[in-house]
């Protein structure tokens, strides 16, 4: 079949007027900046949805690059015809005969007459062009209910639209279209698909990542640049945040008390983050935590670490099951990358048995003691080093134009 356009549906059911202008216009450029390997590509807009016109381009490989876009509900290939009665059944033949139906195939076909002018109304349509259909090809079945092809056909003045597949998208809201997050990325499997999750919902996210050189390795930082790059793929760019942490973190374990430094170190985590959201005018902070999962993810250690930091805290896996975040981690593309199996920070320096009901007294008064934990945490901030990446490079943030006219 040689289709000429992408029907491509936008937006939630919700959204309504000045949200939805926004929301469209958002995913429009996004869009655009993704099809930009495809010139021959032209974009048409319309209310809720929009089209690509195709010009010969390959529609896969334009609909695998679509699948990366929040915002965007689901694509259908269409072939487009003349608005006359012959020209459309022929269509649809061709239609129905490249699918090769094997088995029986309930059907119906769904007509929309847009343009008024149009000799035959919906109704009359349905039976035109179905009739020629269900005597040409034995397996289909008519069913009106629950059909498992229905061939959809939009009658316009300037030519007629016919499809019936639909593609299901990314769904979500639109590239940074609600304000932006940080993430706590490690190296895990859970903080990627936080991102991915964050980014979904329409956070634009830029990644921090604790480091403890030399506990751990440099293969370690550069797994999780991997990480980030990957993420980078849903945004066309993404900004991460390298944090020398090795001195804060040894400062914990000479306190004596080795069942509350997973504790601290995740206080001290959610304050720097802090610390670069407010330079980055980031208005929350996201986290891979998953209730239960381990000793600081259960309910008390999530009260007394969350307390660390009055920003919003966001974790999108909370309620989930690993199985569940697996099966995300392995759906973009993370989870070969995550099992890689350099160390992390907070593998290094793990008691026999971290605590899972921290006194927030405690901790407070062994932060309390520690007299130069708030100046260690300023160095490390002006310490830290800042990158920007896209899914095929690496770029100095002070570079940052660099990229800005491939991608926006
Ligand atoms: P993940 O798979 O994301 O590492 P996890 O189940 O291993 O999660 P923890 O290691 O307890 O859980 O970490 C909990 C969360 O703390 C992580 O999801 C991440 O958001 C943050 N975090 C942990 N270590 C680091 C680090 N080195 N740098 C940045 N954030 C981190
Ligand atoms: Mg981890």
């Amino acid at each position: 079949m040689k289709y000429d356009m992408l029907l491509l549906r936008l937006g939630e059911l919700t959204l309504k007027g000045k949200n939805r202008g926004r929301f469209e216009r958002t995913v429009l450029a996004h869009v655009k900046s993704v099809i930009r390997p495809f010139p021959a590509a032209t974009i048409q807009k319309e209310y809720g949805r929009l089209y690509i016109v195709l010009n010969g381009e390959d529609p896969n490989a334009i609909i695998k690059v679509l699948k990366k876009v929040f915002g965007l509900y689901s694509v259908s290939p269409v072939a487009v015809c003349p608005s006359e009665l012959d020209a459309i059944i022929e269509t649809s033949r061709a239609f129905i005969k490249q699918m090769d139906l094997k088995d029986e195939t309930t059907f119906k076909v769904t007509a929309r007459r847009v343009w008024k002018a149009f000799p035959h109304p919906s109704q009359e349509m349905n039976h035109l062009v179905g009739s020629p259909l269900l005597s040409e090809f034995g397996q289909l079945k008519v069913s009106m209910r629950n059909p498992e092809l229905e061939l959809r056909i939009e009658i316009r003045e300037s030519g007629t639209y016919i499809y019936c597949e639909v593609i299901p998208g990314a769904g979500g809201f639109p590239r940074g279209s609600n304000g932006k997050a940080m993430l706590l990325l490690s190296g895990g499997i859970d903080s990627p698909v936080a991102g991915y999750s964050a980014m979904r919902r329409g956070l634009e996210v830029e990644c921090v990542h604790f480091y403890s050189y030399p506990f751990t390795s440099r293969k370690a930082k550069e797994k999780v640049m991997e990480l980030a790059k990957v993420l980078s793929g849903y945004a066309g760019k993404i900004k991460i945040h390298l944090v020398p942490f090795t001195e804060i973190q040894t400062s914990f374990t000479q306190v004596g008390q080795d069942n509350l430094i997973i504790t601290l170190m995740r206080r001290s985590m959610l304050r720097i983050a802090t610390m670069l959201a407010e330079r980055e005018g980031a208005l929350a902070i996201v986290t891979g935590d998953s209730l239960g999962q381990v000793a600081s993810q259960t309910l008390p250690s999530m009260n007394v670490i969350g307390r660390a930091t009055e920003l919003p805290l966001l974790r999108p896996l909370v309620m989930m099951d690993k199985n569940e975040i697996v099966e995300i981690a392995q759906e973009i593309g993370t989870y070969e990358l995550s099992i890689l199996p350099y160390e992390d920070c907070c593998t290094l320096f793990v008691p026999k048995s971290p605590t899972t009901n921290p006194n927030l007294h405690v901790v407070e008064r062994v932060e309390a003691s520690l007299e130069n934990l708030p100046g260690m945490l300023e160095e490390a901030v002006q310490r830290t080093e800042t990158v920007i990446l896209t899914p095929s490079s690496v770029i100095a943030a002070d570079r940052e134009e660099a990229i800005e006219e491939d991608w926006f």
